[in-house]
């Protein structure tokens, strides 16, 4: 099984958006583009609303069925680990393994030693075509890349290994991903982690390095799009490369976990993936609960009664709901409004505040950002809320599918 070059990853929160995200998809494919549809949920989200991987594996066959859709779509493990796997086994093909934790724990004397001796061909100036970079590989260069990163890739190896004796090597997509750390893995590091994750054995088809600049979540990029768009470029130079040195899939790409409406990094990824006749795959989530949210207040009577009543929850277990995302958000609570002005304002300006608009009068960054971390309290008012998402479901599913075309898809893959 191999994804295409170009995959799209969606998240639905409360599994009830997924024909309207496929929709985003299909109307992509109208301009010709080849595109593989992924829906993507972390074990976190899952135990926060209380679903099952099952539960997305339903959601999109019914899409894919309800669509007439033809093209590839793949159920994805998303952040994966030895301890939670198994429930995902059978019900995902795409599998977001997870080594963030092991890096920097260290592999066996011997095997370090052998990682160092077995890639001292490298030694000197690394030979990258199209990087203009100077990277020197020396063997204390390699030492230190083998004790962050190859207990790492065993590691990987292990879990992959555990989901192939169940699936069969062959019948699922293998992620890995190392982006929930704190620093940025460089484009020589990144060389030497798919020489050691070669040598460990997992055929892995899509990468998910940490870059440069902050990924709060579900906001723009924050930091210096042009030093990302240099790194993105190296980054791919070095998967070409390391495909043909270390004998990788020939479709290995960059997997870019987005956090969601990255605007501006779009448009060099679009470019650069198409100047490198490269492929990447990347991931959003929470953006699709936004529009539900946003989805709701226009709609108005129960719809805005909700999303006021989730935000002035929000605001009291700001803590509890917002620390679990304490790295990837940047929230000024000064700038927050207070529930009883809210209440005043109406659907149409609630919708304003939230949808990611940046230019928009409205636009409050910081109400958006505690609204994607409030998405377990609409989990928690259960029927209540997904009864208004049906209730809704023609604004809410346009908002959605408006978003992931228009925002996501288009900038993305088409123009
Ligand atoms: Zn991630």
């Amino acid at each position: 099984m191999q994804i295409n070059r170009f995959s799209f990853g969606t998240g639905d929160r409360f599994a009830h958006q997924g024909i309207a995200q496929l929709k985003a998809t299909l109307k992509a494919m109208e301009s010709g583009l080849e595109i593989t549809h992924v829906w993507n949920k972390s074990n976190r989200e899952h135990l926060t609303v209380k679903s099952s991987p099952a539960d997305v594996r339903r959601e999109a066959d019914e899409a894919v069925k309800a669509l007439g859709y033809k093209g590839q779509y793949l159920v994805d493990a998303d952040h994966i680990n030895m301890n939670n796997v198994d429930a995902f086994i059978g019900p995902s093909d795409f599998f977001t393994i997870d080594v963030a934790d092991y890096i920097g724990q260290k592999a066996s004397e011997k095997d370090l030693q052998s990682f160092v001796e077995k890639q001292k061909s490298y030694l000197g100036k690394l030979e990258i075509e199209g990087i203009s970079s100077q990277y020197m590989v020396t063997t204390e260069f390699l030492r230190n890349v083998a004790e962050k990163y190859l207990f790492a890739a065993q590691e990987a190896a292990r879990i992959y290994q555990h989901i192939a004796a169940s699936k069969g090597a062959g019948n699922f997509i293998p992620e890995v991903s190392m982006d929930e750390v704190d620093e940025p893995q460089t484009p020589n590091e990144l060389f030497f982690i798919l020489a050691a994750l070669s040598e460990a054995g997992v055929p892995v088809q899509t990468i998910a390095p940490k870059f440069t600049g902050r990924f709060n979540k579900g906001v723009d990029y924050v930091g210096n799009t042009e030093q990302f768009a240099r790194e993105f470029e190296e980054d791919i130079l070095v998967i070409n490369k390391a495909i043909k040195e270390f004998n990788l899939p020939e479709n290995l790409k960059l997997s870019v976990h987005s956090g969601s409406d990255k605007f501006s990094i779009y448009r060099p990824i679009r470019e650069i993936t198409r100047k490198h006749n490269a492929g990447v795959h990347l991931k959003t989530a929470g953006t699709t609960w936004l529009e539900e949210a946003i989805g709701l207040a226009e709609a108005g009577g129960e719809g805005v009664e909700i999303v006021v009543r989730i935000y002035e929850q929000a605001l009291e277990r700001f803590e509890e709901l917002t620390n679990p995302y304490r790295t990837v958000i940047d929230i000024h609570r000064e700038l927050l409004p207070h529930p009883a002005e809210v209440k005043t304002w109406g659907g149409i300006k609630i919708a304003n505040t939230i949808r990611h608009d940046q230019h928009h009068p409205d636009f409050n960054s910081g109400f958006r950002q505690l609204m994607h971390c409030a998405y377990k309290l609409a989990g928690e008012m259960g029927s209540e809320y997904t009864n208004a998402l049906l209730k809704y479901s023609e604004v809410v599913g346009r908002n959605v599918t408006y978003n992931l075309y228009e925002r996501h898809l288009k900038p993305l893959f088409i123009d």
